[in-house]
């Protein structure tokens, strides 16, 4: 690791903005291995200097993932006014990093929510042009035929005439209530509602069980996190 600013540094921790960083330092709060420093725009390694803040001791790290099995009733939002968002769930040890949802879960959705600040990644794994599976399981009203495979296969017309690409339905059971799951390649708003209700059905209960290479663990309960094993991330990158 090579020095960085010890600005950039506080700041990429969420002590705020480089400006109130300069003057937390100013303070005399901030001290690198022992001794206060009031300079911010001294370059300081993370990794090998004890950084203290407040007589804190930092434990450093540039980026944080973080695998969410999100509950139904909380919106894909780093903040809102009004309603309850995935990050407000989270421990403050991991709200100081800034932390962002990759992509939107619909507020009564469930399932596997990825929360990064490495916004390369997040870019990468939303990027239109990669094509990033995302696997769900549904319940639909109604029962789900071969039909409606095929048409999934073949690509549906959403209401706003846009043609979905080829996706895979694989019927569970199809019953008055159907179950199935659902790999789609792109991530259109509210795309698996709307693919369902171009084949005349309605999607009654929704749940991402992967992205890409990543697959929802299922020791975690719904609204329950926790951190990518260092294995999960090199195979999102
Ligand atoms: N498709 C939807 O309709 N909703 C989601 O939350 C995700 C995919």
């Amino acid at each position: 690791m090579t020095k960085e600013r010890l600005d950039k540094i506080l700041s990429n921790m969420g002590f705020g903005t480089r400006k109130e960083v300069k003057s937390l330092t100013k303070s005399g709060e901030v001290s690198v291995n022992g001794q206060i420093v009031k300079d911010s725009s001294q370059h300081v390694d993370p990794k090998k200097d004890i950084i203290e803040v407040c007589g804190e001791k930092l434990i450093y790290r540039k980026f944080i993932y973080l695998m969410m099995n999100k509950p139904s009733g909380v919106i894909s939002a780093t903040e809102d006014y009004y309603e309850k968002t995935v990050v407000d769930l989270l421990d403050d040890e991991y709200i100081i990093f800034n932390p962002a949802p990759v992509g939107r879960l619909d507020k009564d959705t469930e399932g596997l929510l990825l929360l990064t600040n490495d916004g390369e990644l997040n870019h990468m794994l939303l990027s239109p042009k990669r094509h990033v599976p995302k696997k769900y399981f549904a319940r639909i009203d109604g029962r789900v035929t071969l039909e409606d495979v095929k048409k999934f296969k073949k690509g549906v017309i959403l209401d706003d005439g846009y043609e979905t690409l080829p996706s895979e339905l694989k019927i569970i059971e199809s019953n008055e209530i159907s179950e199935v799951e659902i790999i789609i390649y792109e991530g259109k708003y509210h795309q698996i509602k709307r693919m369902f209700e171009a084949v005349g059905k309605k999607v009654i209960y929704l749940k991402r069980l992967e992205m890409g290479p990543l697959k929802l663990d299922n020791n975690l309960k719904n609204g329950e996190y926790r951190e990518l094993t260092e294995e999960e991330v090199k195979m999102l990158k």
